[in-house]
């Protein structure tokens, strides 16, 4: 039975091994065409990390040898003399696993080939999109003896068969169905021949995954002949013949792949070829690939083959973006990149192009344009010899281009101060990792030589760590070497840029940026190359990171993400200021605020990009979901691309006040208006403080005093230019002020109250403006502020809720009883007046007693605290400097807008520290 799978497979796989049938015509030697170019040499090019290069000696065929540099490479002149007409005559086009991953996409492919009126083209096609995953698949199964492997050859054979039903017809689709029963037959026979051995081959996987390009090639080019134009298909493992290497990956022998493709073409001469992608030979004419996503490695090849005019890879992406669009969504399209940043973005995890793919092409100075099969009118990115030109005054152009990133890797340390000086250390280290074929994406060393670390791929560290614990078992023992450690769950991101690493201040900003999203990093390699600066972090904040910098050299440097909390008075109002203003400060300031978030006490809104915020009520009503804090921080936080977060608390709530000092380890931003977190327990209030200090995070609370009066940051002004506070004297109660503004003996105390309370001024119990809590709260943030170390319970508060009513059930009941004590305040009133003196209600710091109060005082009638009217705040900072007068601040100290005001005023700081244009 294996016999027969065996020989069944064999005669089936004869298809390519020898020539095709085709007539066979003489081609006589020619000069070269007229329209071949010498192209220079590019620059030497970083491939110690590709691991392998090619040579070519004259006269000689292409050898592989190791790490070697392009600018070695000279070209051979004798292969020119053949008549394959080479040169700029040639378009290459290579269509990627979508563009032809339906039968209308492939007529859609057809109709590209053929719009393009250059003399000749070579198109180079991929698999039919998921088909190479399902072949992969097929082999896993019978591998495994899983039976499901037939289920599945099955739906493989239903989807081309459909999709030919769909294009082909005739003849056409007669051959091409017989062809693709052919080859099905054979793979079943081959995977019954891997599920009996319970084992595949590397030659065995890669016959069989090739097919999908072999079935995907043969369906176009007979479609493009269906619309009258003559085409050849190719099978490009009559063609390319590569060597596999010891790193899973092969190397091109352009001179033996040059032969065959002239003698390929000597009996298929066309202007139009359609060759697979991803397919190959081996000089022996088994059967590989160029490894996974290698047709656009196909493609450039074909094109260096040709010395073709341009490769133009069709994708389902306008172009390279600056970063991965799945994961940056505010990614921009890069027009036009060098060599080697291509490179090196493709080589860090930018799969939008095989890193391998620059290579040939770089050799002729063959450019390479990526577009986008389903936006036409998109320009995309060329990549060529030098990105210096003009590219349309893109954003830094010649410094970061972009960022790519690499997911599971570990890290391996390797460290002891016996490897300093000790030569061959290195050395030592890396052959124990290449005798486990282990690839090394980027190493760095401290030059103190006390450590090497390098990155890996996650399933490969095991056995790296193994081989260095035994390859080192003497060191470690006498310790001289300390240890070998892992550190699992890494993610490499790499900045790439021409320049970008030679020129100051780049990497401050990246690491700046990273700072600031409170991103650690665990190792950092920057070449010589300066194309690139690469970080290693934990893999959970590799996508923020990325977010990260990438806002930071592309958007706004001042993106933030905001969360309200509590759309109730000031939120609210916050929440208009802020639709009203957004726009402006956005093109005018560069800040770009976002709200993702708003969170009342039972519902809440999400949003992705930023709500709507001239809708945000009623989308709060319509789309709100169940309020959860914890839900929202993460959302606000971690599921969206802006680096910076800021929650804003408009609560009065301690609950929320407590949750301030866990988004501050989180690298959140906290502004508010709400005084329980300054005001509660000194212990914590310090813990905040030092936090806030130790940190690039901010906590803002401009409004917790005074509104959007500016005390806090005139109190923070003195003392940070090294002024000394003597005393802080203010009214700092809108309320308070309000009612002994009118006290002024027409009405009783009682009517100025409920008047007071009429007009909104008051809280609904307006003991709670009387009992001077809230001012003695005020009172105790400008003495922690100033430096005082006190309890909310050190504060002095005289209380103006007269003693029996203080118990007192309901607010009514108790406005009703307010007139019963009237009296003595009334003669308190009289008593000031005949001394030419009113009554204030104030809070006083008094820094050199280091105590606080709050108690109703007189003033004398020309002392500015009696020249107040309506519910305005005054405030007077007695200091070394301002010490025969104060530094006075006055104006509305309450109210909806003007707190909000205030809010919004620290929202404005906090962008401007983290970078916005002054
Ligand atoms: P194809 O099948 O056409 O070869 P790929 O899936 O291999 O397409 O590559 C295209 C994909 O690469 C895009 O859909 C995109 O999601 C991803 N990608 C990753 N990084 C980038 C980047 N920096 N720019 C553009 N695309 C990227
Ligand atoms: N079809 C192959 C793959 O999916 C090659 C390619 O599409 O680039 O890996
Ligand atoms: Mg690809």
């Amino acid at each position: 039975m294996l016999m027969a799978a065996f020989s069944a497979t064999i005669s089936g796989s004869s298809r390519f091994l020898s020539s095709t049938s085709l007539p066979k015509r003489k081609i006589s030697a020619s000069s070269p065409s007229p329209q071949c170019r010498s192209f220079p040499l590019p620059k030497p090019f970083p491939l110690s990390r590709l691991n392998i290069g090619s040579r070519l000696e004259r006269g000689k065929s292409l050898t592989i040898c190791a790490q070697t540099s392009v600018s070695d490479i000279s070209v051979e002149k004798s292969m020119d003399e053949v008549n394959l007409p080479k040169g700029d005559m040639w378009s290459v086009h290579k269509f990627g696993g979508t563009c032809v991953g339906t039968s209308q996409r492939i007529k859609n492919v057809a109709d590209i080939i053929i719009s393009d009126d250059s003399e000749r083209k070579l198109v180079v096609v991929s698999a039919m999109s998921k088909v190479t995953d399902m072949m992969y698949d097929l082999i896993n199964k019978a591998q495994s003896r899983d039976d499901s492997y037939i289920s599945a050859l099955d739906a493989v054979l239903e989807k081309h068969n459909s999709t030919a039903l769909d294009l082909l017809d005739g003849d056409d689709l007669a051959t091409f169905l017989s062809q693709l029963h052919h080859d099905v037959s054979n793979l079943k026979a081959m995977l019954r021949a891997i599920y009996i051995a319970g084992h595949v081959t590397e030659s065995f996987s890669d016959f069989v995954v090739g097919h999908g390009e072999l079935w995907s090639a043969q369906m176009l080019s007979y479609v493009v002949r269906k619309n009258g134009i003559d085409c050849k298909w190719m099978d490009t493992r009559e063609v390319l013949i590569v060597n596999p290497t010891s790193s899973n990956q092969v190397d091109p022998d352009f001179m033996e792949s040059e032969r065959k493709l002239e003698k390929w073409f000597s009996q298929n001469p066309s202007k139009i070829i359609i060759a697979t992608g991803f397919i190959a030979s081996t000089p022996q004419n088994i059967p590989t690939t160029l490894k996974r996503d290698g047709s656009d490695f196909s493609a450039a090849i074909m094109g260096a083959l040709f010395r073709a005019r341009q490769v133009t890879i069709w994708t389902d992406v306008d172009g390279v973006y600056s970063a991965d669009p799945r994961k940056v969504s505010e990614a921009v399209i890069l027009r036009k990149l060098s060599y080697q940043e291509a490179w090196e973005m493709s080589y860090f995890g930018a799969n939008v192009l095989h890193p391998r793919t620059i290579i040939p092409v770089m050799r002729y100075d063959i450019p390479i344009v990526i577009r986008n099969i389903f936006n036409l009118s998109s320009p995309g990115t060329k990549i060529c010899h030098s990105a210096s030109e003009d590219v349309d005054g893109q954003i830094l152009d010649s410094l970061v281009k972009g960022f790519a990133t690499i997911d599971n890797l570990a890290l391996v340390n390797v460290e002891g101060t016996g490897m300093a000086g000790v030569p061959g250390t290195a050395s030592a280290i890396f052959s124990a990792v290449k005798d486990v074929g282990a690839n090394v994406i980027m190493i760095s060393q401290a030059s103190s030589e006390h450590s090497v670390c390098f990155a890996v791929p996650e399933k490969e560290v095991r056995a790296v760590a193994e081989a260095l614990q035994s390859r080192f078992r003497q060191a470690l023992d006498a310790g001289r070497l300390s240890q070998v450690a892992v550190i699992p769950n890494c993610s490499i991101l790499a900045a790439v840029g021409q320049k970008m690493a030679s020129t100051p201040g780049v990497s401050a900003t990246l690491f700046n940026a990273l700072a600031k999203a409170n991103i650690n990093i665990r190792a950092i390699a920057q070449g010589c190359s300066e194309y690139n600066i690469t970080v290693v972090l934990k893999r959970e904040d590799c996508i923020r990171a990325l977010r990260a910098v990438h806002s930071r050299f592309y958007l706004s440097r001042t993106t933030i993400a905001m969360g309200i909390i509590g759309p109730g008075l000031i939120g609210a109002a916050l929440l208009d200021q802020l639709r009203d203003q957004v726009a402006v400060l956005k093109e005018e300031f560069n800040i770009d605020l976002r709200v993702m978030g708003i969170t009342g006490s039972r519902t809440m809104l999400l949003s992705e990009v930023g709500i709507d915020l001239s809708r945000w009520r009623e989308l709060l009503k319509q789309k709100g979901q169940v309020a959860d804090l914890e839900k929202f921080t993460q959302h606000v936080h971690g599921n969206h691309f802006i680096p910076n977060t800021a929650l804003v608390d408009c609560t009065a709530d301690s609950n929320v006040a407590s949750c301030y000092h866990d988004w501050l380890c989180k690298g959140i931003h906290v502004i508010t208006p709400n005084k329980k977190a300054n005001s509660g327990p000194l212990d914590k209030y310090l813990k905040l403080r030092a936090l806030q200090r130790q940190s690039y995070t901010h906590y803002f609370y401009e409004a917790t005093v005074g509104a959007g009066l500016p005390i806090v940051s005139t109190l923070r002004g003195l003392l940070e230019t090294g002024d000394r506070i003597l005393r802080i004297e203010g009214i700092f109660s809108g309320t308070l002020s309000y009612i002994f503004n009118n006290f002024t003996g027409t009405r009783t105390f009682s009517e100025v109250v409920t008047e007071a309370k009429e007009a909104g001024y008051t809280e609904p119990d307006p003991r709670d403006d009387l009992s001077g809590t809230d001012v003695a709260r005020k009172v105790i943030i400008l003495a922690r502020e100033s430096g005082l170390k006190l309890e909310l319970s050190d504060i002095a508060v005289q209380t103006l809720v007269p003693e029996p009513l203080r118990a007192t059930a309901s607010a009514d009941d108790f406005m009703k009883q307010l007139p019963q004590f009237d009296t003595d305040i009334t003669k308190e009133r009289q008593d000031a007046e005949e001394s030419g003196e009113v009554l204030r209600y104030v809070g006083v710091v008094d820094a050199i007693n280091q105590k606080g109060v709050v108690e109703l005082r007189r003033y004398s009638k020309s002392h500015p605290f009696a020249q107040l009217s309506g519910s305005d705040n005054i405030i007077a900072f007695t200091t070394t400097r301002y010490k025969e007068q104060p530094l006075i601040v006055r104006g509305p100290g309450a109210g909806a807008q003007v707190t909000a005001g205030g809010v919004f005023s620290d929202i404005l700081r906090l962008a401007s520290y983290l970078g916005a244009p002054s």
